[in-house]
């Protein structure tokens, strides 16, 4: 009989040092680890990974070319349809997709195809290899408002298809989420999201910072004034949700939007940087899913004693396994089956405490999850010096607002069929922008499938 070979663990800094810096968790891979992690897949003839793949990454086909130590083939397989393979390897829920769908995983542990698909693009962009194939121009234009994963994956596939691609961007650095909002020690931005856009400009896609559409420029001046064929929105879903409660206007309540934008785009862990971010000695965090994770384990790296405050249980958790586990090896506190009634205040206007209800779950909710009871007569106050918000976001609603006949939904998402096409001819979206906060991968495969639809309705014209 075979032996089996266990899953290969993927290496990590000491959670006791990592907790005091920003450097990465996870180290990755070596060669020699990434072909023995490649030894497991069976090369399934009807691969399951692939089709759980958004973007329907050739799985079986880079790992064999991984297998027999082919990184640059590999390499080249998955570039055919991923923009961002260094970023998804990273950062995306596998085990809910690829890895969730592994044959393997029915009896033992899947393929670890996110930490192979990361070494295969690491080692690409440390040897410089160069993925761009070279295409003849179709003579139309396409505009792409926002340079998060949704506006990269569709920009890099019409690229290829001869589109001449701009991305207008209203911030002063591309990437959108993976640049302002995941922090440096899951996805670092020089190494990684700053090499992959980079490698997106080299397929010929412009990218304009600072331009805020529907402020700076409209829609429709893109498309009448400036000429361009079509557009595509994929500008993400970046309003913050309040509570709602008494004292969320003292000084010291954020949102985590706002808390990670400062500590990711604006540095203020870098002590060379003018822009610092208030955390005093006790934060506490709202919200039980990834954002509230990588809140609280910025703040704890800024020196705070953290806890997450969340109204469900354990269970409940939205947050990935993965981030909870690293979360609590750093020293994060978790307050379950809490909620908070109002943010307590010093007479000068800080925040000085949380006071919060005990909650117990009660009857399923539309969704099937048990949904929070208050306790009555359970409130008790917990202290802290800031409290960070991290209740979901919602799509911005200035786009919607100013262009005609582009409808939203109560939600605030734009309207979009599963092809990606808006209520107005021509624009089409993709992303968070339609889906309310999703993931990396499926904002890319939204952009992907926008593009297809942008090709044939550019064609029709
Ligand atoms: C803190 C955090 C952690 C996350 N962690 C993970 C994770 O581990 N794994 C995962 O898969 N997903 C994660 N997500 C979710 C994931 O990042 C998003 O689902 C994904 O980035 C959505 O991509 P997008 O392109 O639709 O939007 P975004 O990434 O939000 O990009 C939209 C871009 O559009 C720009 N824009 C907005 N309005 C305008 C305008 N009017 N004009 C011009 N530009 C505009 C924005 O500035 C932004 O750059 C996380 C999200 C957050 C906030």
């Amino acid at each position: 009989m075979a032996v089996k070979i266990p899953r290969t663990p993927a290496r990590e800094q000491d959670p006791a040092v990592r907790a005091a810096n920003f450097d990465e968790v996870c180290y990755g891979y070596s060669a020699e680890e990434a072909m023995l992690e490649a030894s497991r897949c069976i090369q399934c003839k009807k691969p399951g990974c692939m089709e759980a793949c958004p973007v329907n990454v050739k799985i079986p086909q880079f790992i064999r070319e991984a297998l027999s130590g082919s990184f640059a083939e590999a390499a080249r397989v998955i570039a055919q349809d991923s923009s961002l393979p260094a970023v998804c390897g990273r950062v995306c829920p596998q085990e809910t997709q690829c890895e969730g769908a592994c044959i393997l995983g029915v009896k033992g542990e899947p393929v670890n195809i996110g930490k192979l698909e990361r070494f295969v693009a690491d080692w690409s962009m440390s040897n410089n290899l160069n993925l761009t194939e070279t295409v003849s121009p179709n003579g139309r234009r396409v505009a792409v408002v926002g340079s998060g994963p949704a506006g990269l994956a569709c920009a890099s596939d019409l690229a290829k298809m001869g589109y001449a691609v701009k991305i207008f961007e209203a911030l002063h650095k591309a990437g959108g989420v993976l640049e302002y909002g995941i922090p440096e020690f899951r996805l670092p931005k020089e190494r990684v999201v700053k090499r992959e856009i980079d490698n997106v400009r080299k397929l010929g896609v412009e990218i304009e910072t600072n331009v805020v559409v529907g402020r700076t420029v409209t829609i429709d001046s893109l498309m009448k004034d400036e000429k361009f064929d079509a557009v595509f929105i994929g500008s993400g879903a970046g309003l913050p949700k309040f509570m709602g409660i008494p004292g969320e206007n003292l000084n010291g309540v954020v949102s985590a939007n706002e808390f990670l934008t400062r500590a990711n785009l604006m540095k203020a862990y870098e002590s060379c940087y003018d822009t610092p971010i208030y955390v005093g000695k006790r934060v506490a965090v709202v919200g039980g899913g990834n954002v509230a994770m990588d809140a609280a384990r910025t703040a704890k790296r800024l020196g705070a004693d953290v806890c997450v405050v969340y109204r469900r249980s354990e269970k409940e958790l939205p947050a990935r396994v993965e981030e909870v586990h690293h979360a609590k090896e750093e020293g994060i506190a978790f307050r379950m089956l809490t909620n908070p009634v109002a943010v307590l205040g010093t007479d000068s206007g800080w925040v000085r405490g949380l006071r919060c209800i005990r909650m117990e779950l009660g009857a399923p909710d539309a969704d099937g999850r048990r949904s929070p009871v208050e306790v009555k007569g359970s409130e008790f106050d917990v202290e802290t010096d800031v409290v960070i918000m991290s209740l979901g976001t919602s799509p911005n609603p200035l786009i919607a607002s100013t262009t005609p006949g582009l409808e939203g939904n109560r939600r605030g998402c734009l309207v979009a069929t599963e092809a990606g096409a808006t209520t107005r001819a021509g624009v089409f979206a993709g992303g968070d922008a339609v889906t309310g906060a999703a993931t990396v991968i499926l904002a890319m495969g939204a952009g992907r499938v926008a593009a297809k639809a942008i090709d044939e309705y550019v064609r029709s014209t």
